[in-house]
């Protein structure tokens, strides 16, 4: 049964293709958003929500930094534009857990202030005046204070609403399982129906049902935990823990909690939590706040990163077709919307990138020899 589409169809309903709807709204593009389960019922709402470019980024992935630290100065306006999304301008802290680990975060704050970044370093007693629930064995590390955070759920809820008051359309339970293309139009082969469209963004991070992509999709399973936490004051702001050997956690204030993450494993579409999972969330964040012994558990649940190859986002465009790919946000899906949004709505209706996203333009990065294990 064909059924009536639209010019421009969206295909998945996360981080990526919400914001890119809500951008083609505003412009009066009236969208059709086509989503296999529900809006950000992916890896959006799994997610911490940090919004950290200082602490996110590799050494060697500079490109990336840019288009993080560009997308972060989105934030503000994307925040008074769409209502409570929960952003906070906290700052985001970066913690040694040993003294061992001083070095490698105060090599961190050399990389971070290469960049431009306004990063400081503090001392174990320095850091302890400001997150006074820190462990006295704690050595020292460093704040970032112009990053933030959100609250995902409530971004989702507040893009679900501007992509309607904007006259987009969004199905919920519409997986697609083909992509043809037909003359000059695709047609979107969904259980319900075929759905017409001119243009056509393919936003599925990790995809469900079939749906075949040009590269490779890599799900990189993040278990998380929140624990109740009715005093704001009790975090200010996000804390990451480094150790040498054990790698990273961090602790996240949320409104009535806080989210203890996450592990980073590649383990396929396996959605289990794992005991060794829990345990090296719990342990590292025991180890910097030992008050939260007492804490209850209130949720914990599992989400899939979508990692390309090389770990860096993939913008690619069919060579032949009005067909858009956007994926591989993999960690920072969150904090890159703003700059996706706004930037692949510029790229398809003006024919220019904002320059920060340029680099994923590569045919090499659909290359799976540009493959890298997770970090
Ligand atoms: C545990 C965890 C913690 C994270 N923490 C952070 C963080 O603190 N900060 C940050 O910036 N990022 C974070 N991220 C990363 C961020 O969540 C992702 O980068 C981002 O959600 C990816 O956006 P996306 O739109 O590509 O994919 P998703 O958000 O997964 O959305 C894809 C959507 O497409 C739908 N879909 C799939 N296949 C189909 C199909 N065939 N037809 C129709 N719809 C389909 C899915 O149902 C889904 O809703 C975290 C992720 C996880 C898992």
């Amino acid at each position: 049964m064909l059924v009536r589409g639209a010019e421009f169809v969206i295909v998945g309903g996360g981080a990526a293709g919400l914001g890119i709807a809500w951008q083609l709204a505003l412009r009066g593009k009236k969208p059709l958003l086509l989503e296999a389960q529900t809006p950000g019922g992916g890896a959006m709402t799994a997610s911490g929500g940090m919004l950290s470019p200082a602490y996110e980024a590799e050494y060697e992935e500079l490109p990336l930094l840019r288009a993080m630290v560009a997308s972060l100065h989105r934030y503000p306006k994307w925040a008074s534009e769409l209502g409570d999304i929960g952003f906070v301008e906290s700052g985001t802290y970066e913690i040694a857990l040993l003294p061992e680990d001083v070095p490698y975060v105060q090599r961190r704050v050399e990389f971070e202030r290469a960049q431009g970044l306004a990063v400081e370093w503090l001392d174990g007693a320095a850091l302890r005046k400001r997150l006074p629930h820190l462990s006295p064995r704690i050595p020292g590390g460093s704040y970032a204070a112009h990053e933030g955070h959100l609250i995902p759920e409530l971004l989702r809820d507040r893009l679900v609403e501007a992509i309607h008051k904007a006259g987009g359309t969004i199905l919920s339970h519409t997986p697609v399982k083909a992509v043809e293309k037909v003359g000059s139009s695709f047609h979107l082969h969904t259980p319900k129906g075929i759905y017409e469209a001119e243009q056509v963004f393919v936003c599925t991070g990790v995809p469900l049902e079939g749906l075949e992509l040009p590269f490779r999709v890599y799900p990189v399973r993040g278990q998380m935990v929140a624990v109740e936490n009715l005093d704001p004051s009790w975090l200010p702001a996000p804390v990451r823990y480094f150790n040498r050997l054990a790698g990273y956690g961090y602790a996240i204030p949320k409104r009535g909690y806080i989210i203890l993450g996450g592990t980073v494993e590649e383990k396929g579409t396996d959605p289990s939590l794992t005991l060794g999972g829990l345990l090296d969330i719990l342990r590292r964040a025991y180890y910097a706040f030992p008050d939260l012994y007492e804490r209850r558990i209130l949720r914990f649940w599992t989400g899939f990163r979508p990692a390309t190859a090389s770990r860096q986002p993939i913008l690619h465009k069919d060579p032949t077709a009005p067909l858009y790919y956007v994926n591989g946000l993999y960690r920072n899906g969150i904090l890159l919307l703003p700059l996706i949004g706004e930037g692949v709505v510029q790229w398809v209706l003006e024919g220019k990138l904002p320059p920060e996203l340029e680099p994923f333009t590569s045919s090499d990065l659909l290359q799976e020899k540009a493959l890298r294990p997770h970090s």
